[in-house]
């Protein structure tokens, strides 16, 4: 059990009414939006910078497992404690922006900020973050540093780690780190701030971010295509990049997916197919339609059925509503994050169904498919023995990966969910390195300890 000692000098510390202990409220914190689930021993939602790495110290003398936390959208487990007698560093009180540098184009937020509301607040300035994951409403910019999430833009803008300039980091002992720069370009000396980003908690906890921002642009036209099968979807889209187009956004999703979607939304006009859905955007009008009507004739040379849509139309509500939507066709959803090099990805998705129809399992995916990424999704009921196949599901799907010269993770991390099968990926090598840099940070292995590799 904690320590009482250590309860004692955490409420000093942070003050009691930062901290939660209740039975209650400490199963609600055993969880994110993975399936795994292990409750923690305290939550402590630390008021400052400073009050963070003096609870990350006393986490340190006292042998206590620190587990950082944002919202909890994790889909990997990484928010979840792997020890028993777990501290939950939670950063959702902790949402203020700190300074809008609008000359260098930098904003430097708390990381408990809702990437969404930040957004809101800069499109007042007609600036944003590009980089806005289907989870945007709920998760935190923390969250999305640590995981190197990446958006529905991604295709455009990169993932999370283009937007970064600079974080401050507090480590196990106790100290605030400041890595990173507010200049545009930095080639001076090892990159320590890309160490942090994607680091899923394992290496501190961030306190501060500094972002660049975009601006908005003017014009956006949305493009979708509507497939008879998979195939000619994924050669439709990689013609679009041949052709020398620039799409800010290319979404897939398969017939399942839609079919979930469209009984979910009650909205049957895209039933029956396999959907594209491109974006383009530019600073006029002209360019963003030149565009756009090259794409539409892409996708009915390869026999697709196009529609043009204004920029914010329905058509992303209903890309969003994908993971929903599975959820309720069924409730326990396992989804997996498969990264493949773009020419792997027709024979990828290929694969992914043979896995799917071997296993008998429900699997529907849909993706960010200008970025090499597809989402399976493993749908399985909690009552029936379902729920055996699992292991074997993510084994299959992470020999897949590997095989195709691909990731086990394009935006979600690894955290609990991958971890038996990351050492697939990696060279040994690679990974007493990783170890060796954890250890630098946290001699004790103490931050967020369990995930990513096996111990
Ligand atoms: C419906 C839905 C749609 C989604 N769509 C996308 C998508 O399009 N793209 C995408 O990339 N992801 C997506 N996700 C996954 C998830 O939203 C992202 O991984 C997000 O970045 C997690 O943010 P969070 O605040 O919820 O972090 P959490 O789940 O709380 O934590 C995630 C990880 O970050 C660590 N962490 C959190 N805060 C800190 C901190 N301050 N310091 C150090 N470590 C920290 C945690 O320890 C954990 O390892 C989706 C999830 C859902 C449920």
């Amino acid at each position: 059990l904690l320590q009482g000692r250590f309860i004692e000098a955490i409420t000093e510390t942070v003050g009691r009414e930062n901290i939660l202990l209740d039975p209650v409220d400490l199963t609600v914190y055993g969880t994110d939006a993975s399936t795994f689930y292990s409750k923690p021993a305290i939550i402590v939602f630390p008021p400052t910078a400073e009050a963070a790495a003096r609870a990350l110290k006393l986490a340190n003398d006292y042998d206590v497992p620190v587990v950082p936390r944002g919202a909890g959208t994790g889909l990997t487990g990484g928010a979840v404690p792997y020890k028993e007698d777990s501290m939950i560093l939670a950063s959702t009180r902790n949402d203020r922006i700190l300074e809008l540098d609008l000359s260098s184009f930098i904003v430097s937020v708390e990381p408990g900020i809702v990437l969404g509301n930040l957004n809101k607040f800069l499109s007042k300035h007609g600036l944003f973050i590009p980089v806005e994951p289907a989870s945007d409403s709920v998760c935190t910019v923390g969250g999305n540093v640590s995981t190197n999430a990446v958006g529905l833009r991604g295709l455009k803008y990169g993932s999370f780690r283009e937007s970064v300039a600079y974080l401050d980091v507090a480590t196990m002992e106790g100290e605030i780190l400041r890595v990173g720069s507010t200049t545009r370009k930095m080639a001076s000396g090892y990159d320590l701030l890309d160490l942090f980003i994607g680091s899923e908690g394992t290496l501190g906890y961030v306190t501060r971010v500094g972002l660049r921002l975009e601006k908005i642009p003017r014009h956006r036209v949305a493009v979708s295509g509507a497939f008879d099968d998979h195939q000619r979807v994924v050669k439709a889209a990689l013609e679009v990049l041949a052709r020398g187009l620039k799409p800010s956004i290319m979404e897939f999703m398969d017939k399942f997916t839609v079919r979930a979607v469209s009984q979910y939304l009650e909205k049957d006009d895209l039933l029956g197919y396999d959907i594209l859905i491109l974006e383009f955007e530019g600073y006029t009008k002209g360019e963003t339609m030149t565009q756009s009507r090259i794409a539409e004739r892409v996708i009915e040379g390869f026999g697709g059925r196009a529609k043009l849509w204004d920029s914010n139309s329905e058509i992303w509500d209903f890309r969003k509503a994908c993971l929903p939507a599975l959820t309720a066709v069924k409730p326990k959803v396992t989804l997996f994050d498969l990264a493949l090099p773009l020419g792997k990805l027709e024979d990828g998705l290929q694969e992914v169904y043979r896995i799917s129809g071997d296993m008998k399992l429900d699997i529907g995916v849909f993706g960010h498919l200008g970025d090499g990424i597809y989402h399976p999704c493993l749908l399985m009921d909690p009552f029936s023995q379902e729920g055996e196949k699992l292991d074997d599901a993510l084994k299959a799907l992470s020999e897949l990966a590997v095989e195709f010269g691909g990731s086990l993770s394009g935006e979600h991390g690894i955290g609990l969910e991958k971890k038996p099968y990351f050492a697939m990926e990696h060279p040994k090598t690679n990974i007493e390195l990783m170890k060796r840099w954890k250890r630098i940070l946290d001699p004790k292995g103490l931050m967020n300890p369990g995930k990513i590799w096996e111990e």
